[in-house]
């Protein structure tokens, strides 16, 4: 895909080049066009294989890296992973232990949701 304003043909974290998924969005009334700013400019994105995706946002002008696609190889992100494990793991070992006149179905519905927090 020949993108316009996305340059960076590399994770600007970890430098992993092998490039995994790329889209323009779509205009939402005509899906045969690409949505386009009324001041010039289009919504790209760039995924790599390490999972960090790059985002063309007309508004900025400028790439940004992605909220919803992080770079595994970053150390920061790996640490708030592990730091969101550990939270969750004190938590589940908290409901498990409680002696509040909670019933167990109960207990056991807030430990099968948990898997929904991210
Ligand atoms: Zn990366």
């Amino acid at each position: 895909m020949n993108l316009q304003y996305i340059k960076e043909d590399k994770c600007t974290i970890c430098g992993c080049d092998v490039i995994i998924k790329e889209y323009i969005e779509l205009d939402v009334c005509n899906k045969l066009k690409y949505r386009e700013h009324c001041q010039g400019g289009r919504w790209e994105h760039r995924m790599f294989a390490c999972g960090q995706e790059l985002s063309y946002i007309p508004n900025f002008n400028k790439t940004t890296l992605s909220d919803y696609g992080k770079c595994t190889n970053n150390k920061e992100y790996k640490m708030q992973l592990q730091k969101r494990k550990d939270f969750i793991n004190k938590l589940k070992a908290f409901i498990k232990d409680t002696d509040d006149n909670v019933d167990d179905k109960f207990k056991y519905n807030v430990l099968e949701n948990i898997k929904y927090l991210t």
